[in-house]
């Protein structure tokens, strides 16, 4: 194999889908997690620890045949506030904004406290406001009112490294 056909293979491009970028390092594979990409069919393809101009490195995702309803952006900014997403249509970026991490968010993430209603009642949606305290994501729970770093919330989502 060429070196040529090696790097073409690296930075593939898809004719439909979702392109993640800018995703901080090490969140890629929570991404991948958390929606399950890897038990779909969809063709992937990720980059770990990439060199980007602004940031370091970065994690990129590119993923055929995905787009991400408005509560998956949500979702999504959640794990990586500061990526940006790239519409991708015939090969061509047809939309494309910045994460921005939403005021709250419902369904995603359990609440880490075992004894939250929303661990005995099965009709009970998690539901967290998220706010920042000193440069930190913080994460209230709507029914017990306790308040978790993101972090900790990710951890006991099995979504956090
Ligand atoms: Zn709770």
């Amino acid at each position: 194999m060429s070196e040529t056909t090696n790097d073409k293979l690296l930075v593939e491009a898809i004719a439909n889908g979702t392109v993640i970028d800018h995703i901080a390092p090490g969140q890629a594979m929570n991404i991948l997690r958390l929606f399950n990409f890897l038990g779909k069919h969809n063709q992937i393809t990720v980059g770990f620890n990439l060199r980007s101009g602004n940031m370091g490195n970065k994690d990129i995702i590119k993923i055929a045949d995905v787009t991400f309803s408005p509560s998956e952006t949500e979702q999504l900014a959640i794990l990586a506030p500061d990526a940006t997403v790239n519409s991708i249509k015939d090969f061509k970026v047809v939309d494309k904004y910045k994460l921005r991490l939403p005021t709250e968010i419902k369904g995603a993430f359990e609440c880490p406290n075992s004894n939250c209603i929303t661990h005995v009642e099965k009709g009970a949606t998690p539901w967290f406001r998220i706010f920042k305290d000193d440069g930190h994501v913080m994460m209230r729970c709507h029914y017990c009112e306790r308040v978790f770093s993101r972090k900790l919330v990710l951890k006991h989502n099995k979504l956090a490294n």
